[in-house]
C-alpha cells in the first residue's frame, strides 16, 4: 500500500493504473497515514540503533516537477521519525567501524517520467503516477565515510540489515533501494570539510563506488588548480564514467517547508516501539558474530553468509545437518553461489536443498567419495535434484576402499614405468606426483589420494 492511500504498490503495472484521488493530488483529497508503513520504518530505525522520537511531524516540501501533481511532497524535516544510530561496517583486518546515522525520516515517493518505449517517445514524455505515494524512508549518515570502499561496505551492511528486518526487498533495479552520495574533500590534516556536491542516479553499489572515486578526483583537481568546488547536484553517467551537473544545489529554505495541515503529528507509543522491536529477527551483525563463535567460521565466511537472511538460514541448516560447518560454508560460498549466479535464480529455487548438501558433505567426510568426485556429484545433484547418495550408488562412484585392488594398481603402475621409478629413487621428489596422477587416472579418480601416496612410497621404496 501507499503511504497515504490504499492504492497497491506493485512495480511494473501499466502506467497510471494504480492511482486514486489522493495520490493523483486531486483537490480536496485527504491523506491518511498507513500504519504498517510506520511499523516498517520503526523496524529500520530499531535495527540500526536509532532513537525513535515519540512525536514526529510531516511537512510539505514544495517544488514543481511534472511527476509531482500536488506541487509538494509530504516528507519529514525538522522533526524526523528517528535520530542517531549507527551501522557497523566491516573494515580491513576484520575490524568493525561504526558509521553514525544522523536521522531516518519518512516520505512519499513522486511519480516517474517516461522518456522512451512509446510510439510518441520522440516528440514527448509521459508521466506514470503509479509510484506516487510509495512509502520511503531516507537514511542519512553523518559525514563518517572516508572513501569509495567504505561507502560500498556501508551500503552492503545497510542492505543486509534492511533485508533481515524485512523492511524492503532492496531491489535497486526496481528503485526499492536508492542512493545519493555527498562528496567533499579537505587537505590532509584539516578539520573542516570542503564544499560538498551531491551525486544522484546511482543505481548499483558498483556505480556508487565509481562515482565517488571519480568525484573525489575531480574535486581534488579543482582545489589543487586554485579553484573552488561549487555546491551542486550531479548526475552519474555510467557509460561515460563521469559526473555531469544537473542543477545548482538548492538550499532547504528554497522548499518552503511547513507542517502538513492535513496530518496530525505522528505519535509513536512505547508499546508500538516494543512491538516493532520484538518482531525483529537476529540481525546480520549478531548473526555474523554467532557464526564465528558457534561454528568457528573465519570472519570472512561469516560476513559473506550473512549478506542475506535466506543464505544464512541455508548455511545454518546445512551445517547442522552435516556436522561440518566449515565444509558446508565452503560449498555454499563457492559452488552454490556460483551456480545460482550462472542460472540467475534465487536461493529459494536451488535444486540442492540444505539437507541434500549436508548429505554430500557427509559422504566426503566418511571417506565414501573423494573430494574430486564430490564436485561431479554436486553438478549432477544441481542438474537433477537427486540426492548425493543415490547418484553415488547408481554410478559406482564410491572411493576404492578395497586395499588389495588398489595395491595391485599401484604395483602395476610402478612396474610399468621403471625410468620414473628410478628417478624418484634417485631423489626426484616430483616423480611421486606423476605416479599419483597415473593411479588416479586408472581408478577414474575413485582412489583416496592420501592412501595412494602412502602405497606408492611403500612400493617405490627409497627416494625422498
Ligand atoms: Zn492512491
Amino acid at each position: 500500500m501507499m503511504l497515504f492511500c490504499a492504492c497497491a504498490n506493485r512495480f511494473g503495472a501499466p502506467p497510471n493504473t494504480l492511482v486514486c484521488p489522493v495520490c493523483l493530488g486531486l483537490p480536496g483529497a485527504l491523506p491518511v497515514l498507513n500504519r504498517h508503513a510506520v511499523t516498517l520504518a520503526l523496524r529500520a530505525a530499531l535495527a540500526t540503533g536509532c532513537a525513535v522520537q515519540p512525536a514526529s511531524v510531516f511537512e510539505r516540501k514544495n517544488y514543481f516537477y511534472p511527476d509531482l501533481p500536488k506541487g509538494y511532497q509530504i516528507s519529514q524535516y525538522e522533526r524526523p521519525l528517528a535520530t542517531g544510530g549507527a551501522v557497523q561496517v566491516a573494515a580491513a583486518g576484520g575490524e568493525e567501524r561504526a558509521i553514525r546515522l544522523a536521522r531516518i525520516h519518512m516520505e512519499e515517493d513522486a511519480g516517474k517520467l517516461l522518456h522512451e518505449g512509446f510510439p510518441w517517445s520522440r516528440e514527448k514524455s509521459g508521466v506514470d503516477l503509479n509510484r506516487a505515494g510509495v512509502p520511503l524512508i531516507e537514511i542519512v549518515t553523518e559525514p563518517d565515510l572516508r572513501g569509495p570502499e567504505e561507502a560500498h561496505a556501508y551500503l552492503t551492511a545497510l542492505r543486509a540489515i534492511l533485508l533481515f528486518a524485512e523492511v524492503s526487498d532492496c531491489n535497486m533495479e526496481e528503485g526499492s533501494l536508492r542512493c545519493d552520495a555527498n562528496v567533499s574533500v579537505r587537505p590532509r590534516g584539516a578539520q573542516a570539510l570542503g564544499t560538498r556536491t551531491e551525486i544522484k542516479n546511482l543505481n548499483s553499489f558498483r556505480h556508487v563506488a565509481r562515482a565517488i572515486e571519480h568525484e573525489i578526483a575531480r574535486q581534488v583537481a579543482v582545489v589543487e588548480s586554485g579553484g573552488a568546488v561549487v555546491q551542486e547536484t550531479l548526475l552519474w553517467n555510467p557509460d561515460r564514467g563521469e559526473t555531469v551537473p544537473m542543477r545548482s544545489k538548492e538550499e532547504a529554505h528554497d522548499y518552503r517547508y511547513f507542517p502538513e495541515p492535513d496530518l496530525p503529528p505522528l505519535e509513536v507509543s512505547a508499546e508500538w516501539v516494543d512491538e516493532a522491536r520484538r518482531s525483529l529477527p537476529e540481525l546480520p551483525a549478531e548473526r555474523r558474530r554467532r557464526f564465528v563463535a558457534e561454528y568457528a567460521l573465519p570472519g570472512y565466511d561469516a560476513s559473506v553468509l550473512t549478506q542475506e537472511r535466506d543464505l544464512a538460514d541455508y548455511f545454518e541448516a546445512a551445517a547442522r545437518a552435516s556436522g561440518n560447518a566449515k565444509a558446508s560454508s565452503n560449498w555454499v560460498m563457492t559452488e552454490i553461489l556460483r551456480k545460482l549466479k550462472e542460472d540467475e535464480r534465487p536461493l529459494a529455487a536451488s535444486p540442492v536443498s540444505p539437507a541434500a548438501l549436508a548429505g554430500l558433505v557427509r559422504l566426503v567426510d566418511s571417506g565414501t567419495i573423494s573430494g574430486k568426485i564430490a564436485k561431479d556429484v554436486f553438478e549432477r545433484m544441481w542438474a537433477t535434484g537427486e540426492d548425493a547418495g543415490a547418484i553415488v550408488e547408481r554410478e559406482g562412484l564410491t572411493q576404492l576402499s578395497d586395499e588389495t585392488a588398489l595395491e595391485a594398481v599401484v604395483a602395476e603402475v610402478v612396474a610399468g614405468s621403471p625410468e620414473q621409478a628410478a628417478s624418484y629413487r634417485g631423489g626426484k621428489a616430483a616423480a611421486l606426483g606423476w605416479f599419483v596422477g597415473q593411479v588416479m587416472k586408472r581408478t577414474q579418480g575413485r582412489a583416496n589420494p592420501r592412501r595412494v601416496n602412502e602405497l606408492l612410497r611403500k612400493a617405490l621404496g627409497g627416494g625422498v
